[in-house]
């Protein structure tokens, strides 16, 4: 499966914002944003401003960045967004929230989306009791994940219970400390979504 491999603080620094895609180190001195705050590149500390097209492709490429998705599987869910009842905008970062890697994440699981999406690979985690290794998979309302359980007592799995400890899942999501087990309680709506995101300048890019 194809994914980005450079630098991340990269990304960040090229949509100048913090995309926190490192986990602990977004938090400290050492992010890159916060060190050199202008794009990457020869040309970094040029020009700022952007055209409507320059606007609407950045916001593209955040929400791109944000959950790791490639050009290719971006343009796929913008499709089937397209093609589902609803508002667009909002049915594409469903899409996105309900992925397996962004829920491990958002359980608290991993630090990162990308760390969620490598525990995941490794097949770290079970889907109502099936193993699945596919960090695209889609989730569904009543989905329960849970730990393979031959895989229980690693270090990664300790890690990521411990990295829970303070945090609260967002509201379509619970976590049962005593079963270790996560639970979809509902599929995630727009409000869920609390990045800064406009979704709308997404939808007026595809539709160019
Ligand atoms: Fe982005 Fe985190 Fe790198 Fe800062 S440390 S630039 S927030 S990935």
């Amino acid at each position: 499966m194809a994914r980005y491999i450079g630098s991340v603080c990269r990304l960040c620094r090229r949509e100048g914002e913090k995309l926190y895609l490192k986990a602990e180190r977004c938090d400290t001195p050492k992010c890159a944003i916060d060190r050199r705050s202008y794009a990457p590149g020869q040309h970094g500390q040029g020009r700022t401003k952007f055209s409507e097209y320059g606007v609407q492709l950045r916001e593209k490429q955040k929400v791109r960045r944000l959950y790791g998705i490639l050009e290719t599987q971006f343009r796929t869910y913008f499709k089937h967004a397209d093609q589902k009842k609803g508002v667009t905008g909002e049915n594409l970062l469903q899409q996105m929230e309900m992925r397996f890697d962004n829920v491990v994440f958002r359980l608290g699981l991993a630090g990162s989306r990308n760390a969620a999406r490598q525990l995941v690979r490794h097949r770290f985690f079970t889907i109502n009791g099936k193993k699945v290794n596919v960090p695209s998979y889609a989730l569904k309302k009543g989905d329960v994940i849970g730990f393979v359980a031959s895989k229980k007592d690693k270090f990664p799995v300790k890690t990521a219970l411990e990295s829970m400890k303070g945090k609260t899942p967002p509201s379509w999501l619970t976590f049962d400390y005593d079963k270790n087990e996560g639970t979809v309680l509902e599929l995630s709506s727009r409000e869920d979504v609390t990045l800064p995101i406009n979704e709308q300048l997404i939808v007026e890019l595809y539709s160019r």
